[in-house]
């Protein structure tokens, strides 16, 4: 049995995992909240810094309590995510990666978060060929595998989905995240007010829907209910047809939603219907495993072993645009 420990940090969770082929052992995280606002990246490095110790250590602990017969030396490597994500949040986590495996005398393999999500939702769903939707605070893509990579097919110009809810949701004075407040807001919603539809070929924009729905609340500040509504019903339209789309170029009959956006029930119920009507399938993991997790990092980083992958130290600079198609899958073919 191969085991990795995976170490996820990009932007404001924090957490780790210990992983082998057939499941997740052990898993613990820390949730930097910021006092107001969004996600401040120093603060939330800082937050990374000073938990770090703790989490590793819950779950080597834990893992020894609940595997008989685990102990330390049965760690094959060390996984982190190299990128994309935020600078002070990916050096901190990386930092600790190098010091972990210099120490317990192991190999160090940096992993793309991006790719990390895909590489879960295949395992806990058990698809094997799926168009990806990845919807994250700062990551909107469709991608699909061909010839040894994920390629990008469409993907947002200017802000992440997860991202536009969260501005809009400290413009009505929510705090981070705002995405599920927006959702239980637009669950009420009933009348459709206009908002900008903006899909550019195989690309989307969220910024001018988002400055919309900010105008929209000014003008009607007692219906934050429908411009909620309308916000959702207009973003997962845009993200919908681009999926669609994106399937009826590949010729792929499968759906896999990924990221932390991917909870919201009413994303997921478009992307289901427009599945079920094309004949195909949809398939979501569950809410652990899409928003940021450890076991995501240890999972791919227990492929990219299996398939002969490592990152030599020198190597090991964090890549805060790290792009999925960057990535030489080599663990499939
Ligand atoms: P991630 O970057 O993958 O950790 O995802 C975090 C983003 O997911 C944040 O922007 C959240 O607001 C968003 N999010 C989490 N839950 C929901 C939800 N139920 N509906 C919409 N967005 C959500
Ligand atoms: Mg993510």
């Amino acid at each position: 049995m191969t085991i990795l420990l995976g170490l996820e940090g990009t932007a404001w969770n924090l957490g780790a995992a210990l992983v082998s082929e057939e499941s997740v052992l052990y898993e613990a995280e820390s949730t930097y909240k910021p006092k107001y606002g969004g996600i401040h990246p120093r603060e939330a490095a800082q937050h990374h810094a000073a938990e770090l110790k703790e989490v590793v250590s819950r779950v080597l602990t834990g893992a020894k309590e609940k595997e008989a017969g685990f102990s330390l030396t049965r760690i094959d490597a060390i996984a982190f995510s190299q990128g994309p994500g935020m600078g002070p949040c990916l050096r901190t986590v990386a930092t600790a990666a190098r010091a972990l495996s210099l120490s317990f005398k192991i190999p160090l393999i940096g992993v793309n978060h991006c790719v990390a999500h895909i590489e879960i939702g295949r395992w806990r769903c058990g698809v094997r060929d799926p168009v990806i939707l990845y919807v994250s605070g700062a990551n909107s893509q469709v991608l699909a595998y061909r010839s040894g990579r994920y390629r990008v097919l469409g993907e947002t110009l200017d802000i992440g989905i997860g991202n536009a809810l969260d501005k809009f949701a400290r413009y009505l004075g929510l705090s981070h995240p705002g995405g599920p407040k927006i959702e239980e807001l637009a669950s009420k919603g009933t009348t459709y007010l206009y908002m900008p539809y903006i899909v550019k070929g195989m690309d989307l924009s969220f910024s001018g829907l988002t400055t919309a729905a900010k105008e929209a609340i000014d003008s009607h500040p007692d219906e934050k209910e429908d411009v909620c509504y309308s916000f959702q019903e207009t973003a997962f339209a845009m993200l919908t047809e681009v999926t669609e789309r994106a399937m009826a170029h590949c010729g792929k009959d499968e759906l896999l939603l990924a990221g932390g956006v991917g909870a919201n029930r009413r994303l997921q119920q478009m992307l289901r219907t427009m599945c079920h009507d094309r004949g195909g399938t949809f398939y979501v993991p569950e809410n652990r495993y899409l928003k940021d997790n450890g076991a995501m990092i240890a999972y791919l980083g227990l492929l990219m072993l299996t398939s002969g992958v490592t990152t030599p130290i020198e190597s090991s600079r964090v890549k805060p645009n790290y792009r999925p198609d960057e990535v030489e899958v080599t663990w499939r073919n």
